[in-house]
């Protein structure tokens, strides 16, 4: 394992880190805060809608990233961060470094299947 505990300590501070934040982001969505301050008052009903639809989007989004920060943390935990779930290899450091949530290596990345 390539990863020192020193380096995976870190991942884990700015997973738990990003994990927080988008947690707060998924909220004030739920809440209709902070998104889409330009309702047009002419047209109400469809501008909600689209605004409802722009929130469901934006709330997807952030679950699927909060999902991704849970599984990395939880492998943190097992002992099998940093592994691609693909090839089973290592997953390259400045890859996790961009993305500490990455499943995958570059390779299985750029190659789906
Ligand atoms: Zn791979």
């Amino acid at each position: 394992m390539h990863l020192t505990n020193e380096k995976i300590a870190e991942f884990k501070r700015i997973l738990e880190e990003e994990r927080d934040n988008i947690a707060a982001q998924i909220q004030r969505v739920g809440t209709g805060m902070d998104f889409g301050n330009d309702i047009d008052a002419g047209d109400e009903e469809t501008d909600e809608a689209e605004e409802i639809g722009n929130m469901e989007g934006v709330k997807f989004v952030l679950e699927e990233k909060l999902k991704s920060v849970n599984r990395a943390l939880e492998k943190i935990d097992s002992g099998s961060y940093g592994m691609c779930e693909t090839c089973k290899k290592e997953i390259e450091p400045e890859l996790l470094n961009i993305a500490p949530e990455s499943h995958l290596c570059k390779n299985c990345k750029q190659h789906p299947d």
